[in-house]
């Protein structure tokens, strides 16, 4: 029997605008028709009264590494199953695991994790991929990146990593001539190359962009400043319409203010909000490990024995209010940012990223306060508050 589930009386978020009322109509995993207004009288289908709410995209966070004390470097399908359910606790319907700076077998064997569970139903919200950030980076700006792995892309290598077919990101320094190449055949092979934990300038952004260099990795984290003088490579990142800026909005990571002003220079459709969560998201303030090193968590902050963050504990729910309130912009503007963007930047938005007949059933409701109510991914309800 064909499942049909209707979705009516919520203020429907569509790109250019919203509906104050509307309904969708799932039917098969997908939208099979939508409208503004009160909805049709359609028998016999399961109805979810959004009256209230408001309806949107699920959320796809192309950079995050773990919660619920499991991570992507496990190298292990339950721990990405868990995280996957999670992430849908907060809305998310679709990600991409990421990896870190580690050595090439734990790497592999995080990839190879990613591989099993890809494609398939987790309960939670859809792995599309992998995302790899670094080994190929700066041991300057290294952020918690693990400093002993820290490496430039070697040929055998890092194309055994792109042999796995399933890495749709990967982020690196690009001022080191020796990863010149590896942005030229990751591009060619459609996967999106992201500037990260870098001291690249101007020119070496240029030069990445030609090669193909898209995307700018947790925007100001782990990068040269912007000085009025020396733009540095947030000034080259902000200023070149080519790349799509990552966000971490926990109002940790960047300022409110900055996070505004990101969002005015690179304008509504050039910016991506990620997580960047690490695997004690979900869990009380206390010691925990990053792999073998020792972290800290309190008041949400993630932090080495040095101080140093290392990656967030946020969630894309509350990185959306963050960034309304920071922005001091509405949910009708701001939505792009946690699906649209992404989904568009990934060559998925002729089936994810937007609220349209035909588009995947991958829906979040929001209450008033923009707190997740309900999560669907392919049409299958897989959190309910
Ligand atoms: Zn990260």
């Amino acid at each position: 029997m064909v499942s049909r589930t209707l979705i009516a009386g919520g203020c429907v978020m569509r790109p250019g605008g919203e509906w104050p009322v509307g309904w969708l109509l799932i039917e098969d995993g997908c939208i099979a028709r939508m409208g503004e207004g009160a909805a049709p009288d359609i028998p016999g289908v399961e109805r979810i009264d959004a009256w209230g709410h408001y309806v949107l995209p699920g959320f796809i966070d192309v950079h995050v590494h773990g919660a619920v004390g499991c991570d992507t470097m496990d190298g292990s399908p339950e721990s990405l199953v868990k995280m996957a359910r999670f992430y849908a606790q907060h809305g998310t319907t679709a990600f991409l695991p990421t990896t870190w700076t580690e050595s090439r077998e734990k790497i592999m064997a995080a990839l190879e994790a990613v591989s099993e569970v890809m494609n398939r139903p987790t309960g939670g919200a859809a792995i599309l991929g992998a995302h790899m950030e670094g080994p190929y980076i700066s041991e300057e700006k290294r952020g918690a990146q693990d400093i002993r792995h820290v490496r430039r892309a070697g040929r055998e290598e890092a194309l055994a990593f792109l042999d796995t077919g399933i890495v749709r990101l990967i982020a690196l320094a690009p001022e080191y001539p020796e990863n010149h190449w590896l942005i030229e055949e990751a591009s060619r092979r459609g996967i999106v190359v992201s500037v990260a934990h870098t001291q690249a300038g101007p020119e070496d952004i240029a030069r990445a962009v030609e090669l193909g260099l898209r995307q700018a990795t947790h925007t100001f984290n782990a990068m040269i400043g912007l000085h009025h003088r020396r733009p540095g490579t947030v000034g080259a990142v902000l200023a070149e319409d080519a790349i799509m800026c990552e966000l971490i909005a926990d109002g940790i990571h960047v300022h409110p203010l900055v996070m505004k002003l990101i969002v005015r220079a690179k304008g509504l459709d050039r910016v991506i909000l990620i997580t960047d969560a690490v695997n004690p998201t979900g869990l009380p303030d206390g010691d925990y490990k990053l792999e073998d090193r020792s972290i800290v968590v309190k008041d949400g902050r993630v932090l080495l024995p040095d101080g140093t963050l290392a990656g967030s504990t946020l969630t894309m729910d509350e990185g959306l209010r963050q960034i309304m309130r920071a922005a001091s912009l509405p949910l009708a503007e701001v939505w792009p940012l946690t699906s649209l963007n992404a989904a568009r930047q990934f060559g998925l938005d002729d089936h994810k990223g937007m609220l349209a007949e035909g588009y995947d059933a991958d829906i979040v409701l929001l209450d008033e306060d923009y707190h997740v109510r309900l999560t669907m991914v392919g049409g299958e309800i897989v959190h309910q508050a």
